[in-house]
């Protein structure tokens, strides 16, 4: 099922991690909505960047959430939230880089470059956090940094 002109359903809700455990990641009904806006979102991305966006992960029941190691709060188990690369465009960090200027334009509610265990990877969500200073920030092995910061 086609979300937006991109973007689907499937590619939305794919899981190696449930695959591998058999777990079940349908989409409750109830998150369509929400889902089709976080698609909308990566399709402004996607139009920014000028490449397609391969999304790594994007919504994640609790039980996916739970095995692949997520915060319980995760916006990917609210439909929120997606994992991105783009490698016609560059690293993630010039990815994320390049979006920092224009989150409030694109429609991201919070952009974190993340670079955990030698994979690195742009977390965006529809929602913007509570904290208005977390809307951009990095995250590391080491911890969590304030804006894009470049990987080590
Ligand atoms: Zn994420």
């Amino acid at each position: 099922m086609q979300l937006t002109q991109h973007f689907t359903l499937a590619e939305l809700t794919a899981s190696n991690k449930a695959r591998q455990l058999g777990l079940d990641n349908t989409l409750p009904p109830e998150l369509m909505p929400r889902l089709v806006l976080t698609a909308e979102m990566l399709e402004a991305i996607r139009r920014q960047l000028g490449v397609p966006v391969t999304v790594t992960s994007g919504y994640r029941s609790r039980d996916v959430n739970k095995a692949v190691g997520g915060v319980t709060s995760s916006d990917h188990t609210q439909g929120h939230a997606a994992d991105i690369v783009a490698p016609g465009y560059g690293s993630a960090y010039q990815v994320a880089k390049a979006l920092a200027p224009l989150v409030s334009v694109l429609g991201i509610g919070q952009l974190i470059l993340e670079g955990v265990k030698g994979k690195q990877w742009v977390h965006v969500s529809t929602r913007v956090p509570d904290k208005p200073a977390n809307r951009v920030i990095t995250i590391t092995d080491a911890g969590t940094q304030l804006g894009i910061q470049e990987l080590p």
